[in-house]
């Protein structure tokens, strides 16, 4: 495998799964376990997603958020037609035609991408193809335009057909108004990846939040492309101070939430944070760190989704 003697990231990665004895998988198979067995939780993941329902949430009147493809997608209608944060996975366009449908005949004017990932963006080409213009930060093209390989997900992306492409970017903020509502997007700077953004809708003070929340689990942080723990933590105190506790916060992964779930969140990965750094400073190896367990007073709440304790240990252990 003359990929991995060039690729130090996939070579320390698995000199660790097999010196945590991670190799020897249980009966269940968390993605971190199908990652050992040289797998990938996106194959996982896309077969979920083509096997799952879409659901529909109404958050206030032209606010619904459409769960079950990949990350949460944010729908906003009203009369100049509607538009979509996010687009989720490909394998559920029927499915998302539908829901939209259900919701009213506009037309999908705008979508907007939070970030490049495929559980975002892979439907970005078919909701282009029924006329939708597409925005994002720039980097979020750049991505999407070349083959990109995520080690922790042990899979290589090609790059995405020409019309899943934004065509409307922005670097840092972008301003627009649609069916009477002021939006502001921004950019995070590093964060889950490299060009992450929010998206507020300030009259009616929704947020999309893209994967710097993820709203009761453990969130996944690409190193790949350019994300860390300690630009998670930044992101996450930005939300905590940008938003009122009558904000809506869609999350990228996750039931709808609040402010005081951002806090959670916030302290959450703040404490980890601490943990896995104090034990990186003490010379502990990463096996080490993760048989230490710094995640323990957390793992009730958070330990229940993709993202399991070990993983997350050793996504904030790459980065402190
Ligand atoms: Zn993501």
């Amino acid at each position: 495998m003359n990929s991995l003697a060039n690729n130090p990231d996939e070579l320390s990665r698995r000199r660790f799964l097999a010196s945590a004895g991670i190799l020897t998988a249980g009966i269940i198979l968390s993605p971190w376990e199908v990652l050992a067995q040289g797998g990938s939780p996106v194959t996982t993941i896309i077969a979920e997603a083509a096997k799952s329902p879409i659901t529909i949430q109404k958050l206030k009147t032209g606010f619904n958020v459409l769960e079950g493809s990949g990350g949460n997608i944010l729908v906003f209608n009203g009369p100049e037609g509607k538009m979509m944060v996010d687009a989720g996975i490909d394998v559920s366009k029927a499915k998302i035609k539908q829901a939209l449908a259900s919701i009213s005949p506009k037309h999908v004017e705008h979508l907007i991408s939070t970030h490049w990932h495929f559980d975002h963006a892979s439907g970005n080409n078919w909701v282009h193809e029924t006329g939708a213009n597409i925005i994002s930060q720039a980097i979020t093209k750049k991505h999407l335009s070349q083959s990109v390989r995520v080690v922790d997900w042990n899979y290589t992306f090609p790059p995405a057909p020409a019309g899943a492409l934004p065509t409307t970017l922005f670097e840092k903020d972008y301003a627009m108004n649609m069916n009477g509502e002021t939006l502001r997007l921004q950019h995070y700077g590093p964060a889950h990846t490299d060009c992450d953004i929010f998206v507020h809708f300030e009259n009616a003070d929704v947020i999309h939040v893209a994967d710097t929340f993820w709203n009761g689990y453990y969130p996944f942080i690409d190193y790949s492309t350019g994300g860390s723990i300690k630009g998670m933590l930044k992101a996450a105190i930005a939300n905590v101070n940008r938003v009122s506790a009558s904000t809506i916060v869609v999350p990228g992964h996750g039931p709808v939430g609040n402010k005081a779930q951002l806090i959670e969140f916030r302290d959450m990965l703040a404490a980890i944070t601490h943990n896995v750094e104090t034990l990186k400073k003490q010379g502990k190896s990463l096996a080490e760190t993760v048989a230490a367990k710094p995640t323990k007073a957390f793992d009730a709440k958070w330990n229940n989704f993709v993202i399991k304790s070990d993983l997350f240990t050793y996504l904030v252990y790459r980065g402190v």
